[in-house]
């Protein structure tokens, strides 16, 4: 019988009957700043799990090792089982958020080569940024599986901005999850949706009405389900019309 194995702010994942095979069921929650801030995007599940699916599933044709099997509903994907290194891995293109307030770099401008950052997911302590130094300290990944990190990361982020740009949406940023799988490879996990990417739209140069992702929800912009839509529609479009391949 499925049990719940953990409930976390995005998902619920399940054991199957296959112990290397869990059920990530995506939840309507949605909450931002350390889940300071808590609310419900009607339909964010089901959106989430087909932009997910659609990705990852683009991401493995490209060869990169991801958790994905398959979709069973809605809202539910079977993914291989990992053991969740605790980092978030960050890939910017363009400067925004954290970055912005951090470094007083101007919102938008665009960096010369993508910047990879590792931030140690921790709620208790508020995923702190980890500099090289630390992540050697914490021992929370080998030297080696974070350069094998580090390259899927870069690798990941010409696929999916490619993508993105047929999609005629800019890749600003966005939050990777790794794991090691039985064999002890690293694997994508996770999810990649616009919960865990900043997506501007080419087509508005308005900087509030370019937002197409959880920044909307994060600072009270309106339209979020809207925004969450028209991903999933132009993501959908890409793939099927073979753009993506
Ligand atoms: P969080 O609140 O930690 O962000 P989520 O609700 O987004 O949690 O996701 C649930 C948990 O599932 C996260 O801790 C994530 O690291 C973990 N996870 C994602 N994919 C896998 C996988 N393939 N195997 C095991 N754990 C996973
Ligand atoms: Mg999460």
């Amino acid at each position: 019988m499925p049990t719940k194995l953990y409930e976390g702010k995005a998902k619920i994942l399940y054991t199957t009957d296959d112990p290397a095979v869990l059920l990530s069921c995506f939840k309507d929650d949605a909450t931002a700043f350390n889940a300071q801030k808590r609310g419900t995007i009607t339909g964010k599940g089901a959106i989430n799990c087909t932009i997910t699916a659609a990705l990852l599933a683009y991401l493995a044709d490209q060869g990169i090792p991801t958790h994905y099997l398959e979709t069973v509903s809605p809202t539910e994907m079977r993914v291989r089982a990992v053991q969740i290194i605790p980092l978030e891995v960050v890939v910017r293109n363009v400067v925004a958020g954290s970055l912005a307030r951090e470094t007083g770099l101007p919102v938008g401008q665009v960096l010369s080569r993508p910047l990879v950052e590792f931030y140690y997911k921790n709620d208790d302590l508020g995923d702190p940024l980890l500099t090289g130094d630390r992540l050697q300290l914490m021992e929370l990944a080998t030297p080696e599986q974070v350069s094998t990190i580090q390259h899927y990361a870069l690798q990941i982020n010409q696929h999916l901005t490619a993508f993105f740009n047929r999609c005629g949406i800019t890749l600003v940023d966005f939050k990777l999850e790794f794991g090691l799988d039985a064999q002890n490879q690293i694997r994508l996990a996770d999810e990649i949706s616009p919960d865990t990417c900043r997506l501007w739209d080419q087509g508005e140069s308005d900087p509030e009405r370019r937002v197409l992702d959880k920044d909307r929800f994060r600072h009270d912009l309106g339209q979020v389900e809207a925004a969450y839509e028209t991903i999933r529609e132009r993501v959908l479009k890409a793939v099927t019309s073979g753009a993506a391949v």
